[in-house]
């Protein structure tokens, strides 16, 4: 149970500049550099299968840009995950999608609320090789997208997302922000929700890699958060918040819920903490306690969580709540690592 004691306590010696919480486990614990890559790691249970297409580009010697875009593009493709067309819609009953993909020059390219394309990541890609922009969105983002030769898919929600959906409209809880702006994102349809079984519903991967010319990229790639309002676009497109890229210091993607990422322009926090001397480790640590002091009590209903990936090869992750995990992969190991968090 949430206990306002302790957790005023525990931002107290934060404000102090002490951890608390969230000593860093295994991976994440040591202090020395570990090597350079090829590395790649990626957010939640599902990262596991995506990084086996990045790890065969990055094993061949491959770019990590390559890695990050296939990597993600495996995770789209499947049925059983809820990114891609497959996952939940929004509250009138279509899917629309984010993606995003950064590399070590700075280069980047997005896509928000796309709605009938298979490969969300593969436009934002094509968005930042082949435009003078970085982000297109919507009916622009499809019509570009068609340019550049992806099929535009029928319009079908997968089985799971129509029962969900059907489920969902049952109730239809749903309050306008403008109504009860607080109480709609902390209590209201938004992802990741706490499932009855307790394990957090997500929406979204994201992953980082570095090849072996130890350069970094990193990719995004969500449906947002189940029926959530039509239009509505979370942290996961917007350079800065769903990730970032510094060749020269890390590279950090965000998961989780995508307004209170944004409010703290998460992933380049956690890298310009990085820059400042913190480790990967400290630095998400840092970003997510800051995101519990302007929550407060209300940190208890949500979720957030970083991955990061120094210069140096160093990890780090941390998240709000129990239940986030992120899978690793170097040339030794291949393993999911669970995440400390605030919350126990
Ligand atoms: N960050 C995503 C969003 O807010 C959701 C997620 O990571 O599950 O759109």
């Amino acid at each position: 149970m949430f206990n306002r004691r302790s957790f005023v306590r525990k931002v107290g010696m934060l404000s102090a500049g002490l951890t608390v919480q969230g000593a860093a486990a295994g991976l994440t614990q040591q202090k020395k550099p570990m090597k350079k890559g090829p590395i790649v790691l990626s957010t939640w249970d599902a990262g596991l299968e995506a990084n086996v297409p990045a790890w065969v580009i990055l094993e061949k010697g491959g770019l990590a840009l390559d890695a990050v875009e296939q990597g993600v593009r495996h995770t789209e493709n499947s049925i059983n995950c809820c990114v891609g067309l497959g996952a939940n819609p929004d509250r009138d009953g279509h899917v629309t999608l984010d993606a995003s993909i950064m590399d070590h020059q700075h280069n980047c390219g997005a896509v928000a609320f796309l709605e009938r394309i298979k490969h969300p990541i593969s436009v934002a890609r094509r968005v930042m090789e082949k435009t003078p922009h970085v982000m297109l969105v919507g009916e622009g983002a499809q019509q570009f997208a068609i340019a550049e030769g992806f099929a535009l898919e029928p319009e079908k929600l997968s089985k799971a997302a129509q029962a969900a959906y059907s489920n969902w409209l049952e109730k239809s809880q749903y309050k306008s922000p403008s109504i009860n702006r607080e109480n709609q994102l902390d209590h209201g349809p938004f992802a990741p929700t706490r499932l009855q079984n307790g394990e957090w519903n997500h929406d979204t991967i994201g992953m980082l890699a570095m090849d072996q010319h130890g350069n970094l990229s990193a990719s995004c790639t969500t449906s947002g958060t189940g029926f959530k309002m039509r239009g509505r676009v979370g942290d996961s497109p917007i350079i800065g918040a769903g990730l970032f890229v510094d060749n020269q210091v890390g590279a950090c993607v965000a998961t989780g819920q995508g307004e209170d990422v944004i409010r703290v322009a998460g992933a380049s926090t956690v890298v310009e903490l990085i820059r400042q001397g913190r480790n990967p480790q400290q630095a998400c640590e840092e970003v997510i306690q800051r995101i519990i002091q302007i929550k407060k009590e209300r940190s208890k209903d949500i979720q957030v969580a970083f991955i990061a990936l120094s210069s140096q090869g160093e990890v780090g992750s941390f998240a709000i709540h129990p239940g986030f995990s992120f899978a690793y992969k170097d040339a030794q190991r291949s393993e999911l690592v669970k995440a400390e968090s605030w919350f126990k």
